[in-house]
């Protein structure tokens, strides 16, 4: 529910008063939580109030307008809201009463004329009582869902009518509920995803789309207020199905609590398959992450963490020809590191990662943040090629992640 406020009176344009009462019921809005995004001061104009009553009317639910209810010509709000509306102003025979009481007890003479106008109101609105002054606010519920709510400008009369009446009834009109889903991305950088739900961010209203970024990890929160739950999944599903349509298997999760290692985990211990990690840069960094996934035992046999050439000659059969010809870090390494910890395990899968995660050591040809990611499965190699950027510790995560997301494909 969106709210606008429109503070009525030249003495604030002209610098005379000071803007309480939009700085208290943005207050009271935010309290709320109903989403102000115009607040606006007008001129005692009639054609000036018109435009901008007209234009709030168009973007907001609600729209708060204090001021211009005294007696005097120029106080004009009632009378512009009524004619923007199109509704007609009537005597309210309660108000005319208690202005009459209100007279009585603050004055002994005669009630000025002009008074009698601040006994009309705007034809079938609600009307809330002042007990300190003689202005009624008033709240007109239109045909079209917009609500408009007239308060005096005296902050001495404003406020005590919104706590007692405006507050609540604002209250009364907030959705009860917040239902939201998720949904986890991975695979893809973060302004990949940005871009692809620009569109839906632009017009978003209700459900809101909230993106986490994560390293090598985006979580879109989707969140709808409404009446009931049920209401709250109606307005989320479609915008979840929309992001499965647009991110299809980029999409690991929607479920909540499950991280991209469980994902993994889960999806290997389905298809009954083990797993051998291979790490060089990353140096456990990945086997640390699937051995934290409760269960991992049913899928990972080992881990190896080989560093230098000569390990990854020793424990995974990695070729002198290959580390020679080609370097650690290539595709090539990548593959043989797979394939070696898979058969030394008897594994189904192997999963390798060797990279240059710096800060030093990067050449033209091979750069800091070049990470090679070999997958081994059903005797055949798979070998990624990633540039990372970031320090060190940035690079090494990434590689972690996306070798996760090499698994679960
Ligand atoms: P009145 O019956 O006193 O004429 P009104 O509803 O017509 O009330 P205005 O004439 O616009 O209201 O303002 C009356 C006085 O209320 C101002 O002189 C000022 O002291 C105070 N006031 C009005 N608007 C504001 C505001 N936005 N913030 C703070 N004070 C305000
Ligand atoms: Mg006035």
């Amino acid at each position: 529910m969106t709210v606008e406020l429109i503070s009525v009176g030249t003495e604030i344009l002209l610098g005379n008063i000071v803007n309480t009462n939009a700085a208290y019921l943005s207050e009271k809005c935010a309290e709320l939580g109903l989403s102000l995004y115009y607040e606006t001061s007008v001129g005692d104009n009639e054609g000036r109030l018109k435009s901008i009553l007209t234009t709030a009317l168009s973007r907001s639910d609600i729209i708060i307008l204090t001021g211009g209810l005294g007696p005097t010509a120029d106080d004009l709000t009632k009378e512009v809201t009524a004619k923007t509306l199109g509704l007609e102003l009537v005597l309210d025979t309660h108000t005319k009463e208690r202005i009459g009481e209100y007279f009585n007890k603050i004055v002994s003479h005669g009630i000025p004329d002009s008074n009698w106008k601040q006994a009309e109101v705007i034809e079938g609105a609600i009307i809330i009582d002042n007990t300190n002054g003689t202005a009624p606010g008033l709240i007109v519920e239109t045909q079209y869902g917009k609500r408009v709510i007239l308060l005096p400008g005296p902050p001495n009369e404003m406020i005590p009518m919104f706590e007692q009446d405006i507050f609540p009834y604002l209250n009364r009109l907030r959705p009860h509920v917040f239902y939201s889903a998720m949904v986890k991305i991975c695979g893809i950088g973060e302004s990949k995803v940005e871009e692809g739900i620009k569109d839906l961010m632009d017009r978003q209203e209700n459900p809101t789309i909230a993106p986490y970024a994560k390293t090598g990890e985006v979580h879109l929160r989707v969140t709808a207020s409404a009446d009931t739950l049920e209401e709250g999944m109606n307005l989320v599903k479609p915008v979840v199905e929309e992001l499965k349509e647009r991110f299809k298997d980029n999409i690991y999760t929607t479920d909540e609590k499950e991280t991209l290692e469980e994902n993994v985990v889960k999806l290997l211990k389905q298809n009954n398959l083990t797993l051998a990690t291979a790490e060089s840069c990353t140096g456990g960094l990945l086997t640390g992450k699937i051995v934290n996934v409760a269960g991992a035992s049913s899928v990972l046999n080992s881990g190896f963490i080989t560093y230098s050439n000569e390990s990854k000659r020793q424990f995974l059969d990695v070729s002198e020809g290959t580390l020679k010809e080609y370097g650690a870090v290539s595709e090539k390494t990548a593959g043989e590191m797979a394939m070696g910890a898979a058969r030394a395990t008897n594994s189904n899968v192997g999963i390798a990662i060797t990279g240059l995660a710096g800060p030093d050591g990067g050449t033209i040809d091979k750069p800091v943040g070049l990470v090679y990611i070999g997958c081994f499965l059903n005797d055949k190699i798979t070998v990624k090629e990633y540039h990372f950027r970031g320090n060190r510790q940035k690079i090494r995560e990434y590689s972690v992640v996306n070798a996760l997301d090499l698994l679960r494909r």
